[in-house]
């Protein structure tokens, strides 16, 4: 089971993801990151931050 908390990324926001595996998290956070936070382009560097806090 992966974890992720979306504060550990982007400060102030308290979404939290949990999934089977790391794909599961991506697609979640993906979904998220656009409707809460306005990113629509997910960047390697987005990629890494979040798979650096994936628990
Ligand atoms: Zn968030």
């Amino acid at each position: 089971m992966k974890t992720f908390a979306c504060g550990d990324v982007i400060p102030g926001c308290s979404a939290r993801f949990t999934a089977a595996d790391e794909d599961g998290i991506f697609s979640q956070v993906a979904g998220h990151a656009a409707a809460d936070h306005g990113v629509t382009t997910v960047t390697p560097e987005l990629v890494a931050a979040v798979r650096a806090h994936i628990h």
